[in-house]
């Protein structure tokens, strides 16, 4: 029989992060990888993207330009969203189930980033974030989380990959029908620009983020490098 040995400490399993931090610009698999990863943790899954795509449809829907920063920061301030069970691409705004159709629709698509460059638009929506924060074991996804958002996340990480690698997944994910491959590279650059370049919370990783370039990797490897990264 095996001597054993009896003042060895037995490893210790660190405890998983109960809040999960994925930024990185349009197209860098954030939504797809941060669904997944919240599936196979069982946490509760939010894409802020879609709260400031939500705002902007609504702003739309009402006759408010985008840009008009006093309409924006009424509406924001009233308007309360809460995130579908199961991890959905949807959200709940007024009582409204607002889909995929609605959410990344060309005017949509094209007012986003306009809207999100308020300041008092992203106080109103990054208090309702940190609202639905509370209670953890959740995954959040966005420009600003790491940095602004959640920055005691336990786990912070930034996607990225090159703007035509982007292009082109975002442009399978539109199923290929509603525009061609060059107008989403320009949709995607443009918003690139307008994101990392405003006064207000521009995208940027966070200080003690990872950094993992998602360039050429299938979805199963990003999970596999970030749940690697769970478990360290
Ligand atoms: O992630 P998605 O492409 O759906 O986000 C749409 C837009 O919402 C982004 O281009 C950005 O302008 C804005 N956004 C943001 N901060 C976040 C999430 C999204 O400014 N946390």
């Amino acid at each position: 029989m095996e001597p054993v040995n009896t003042t060895a400490e037995p490893k210790k399993e660190r405890p998983l992060p109960t809040l999960i931090a994925i930024d990185g610009p349009s197209g860098a698999g954030k939504s797809t990888v941060g669904r997944l990863l919240a599936h196979r943790l069982g946490y509760r899954f939010l894409d802020t993207g879609l709260m400031y795509r939500a705002i902007t449809w609504l702003a739309l829907q009402r006759g408010i330009p985008p840009e008009d920063e006093e309409s924006m920061e009424t509406l924001a301030v009233r308007t309360h969203m809460e995130v579908p069970k199961g991890g959905r691409d949807a959200i709940f705004i007024a009582g409204k189930e607002l889909t995929t159709w609605e959410l990344r629709s060309p005017q949509v698509e094209a007012g986003v980033s306009l809207a999100s460059r308020l300041g008092a638009v992203r106080r109103a929506l990054v208090a309702q974030q940190q609202r639905l924060a509370l209670g953890g074991q959740l995954v959040m996804v966005g420009r600003d989380i790491g940095t602004v958002v959640l920055p005691k996340a336990e786990l912070k990480i930034y996607l990225e990959a090159s703007l035509q690698e982007r292009a082109w997944r975002h442009y399978r994910a539109l199923s290929e029908g509603s525009r061609s491959l060059e107008q989403v590279m320009e949709e995607l650059r443009h918003r690139d620009e307008l994101d990392q370049g405003r006064a207000e919370s521009p995208l940027r990783p966070a200080a003690d983020a990872w950094v993992i370039d998602t360039e050429g990797l299938s979805q199963e490897e990003v999970l596999g490098e970030i749940m690697k990264l769970c478990r360290d």
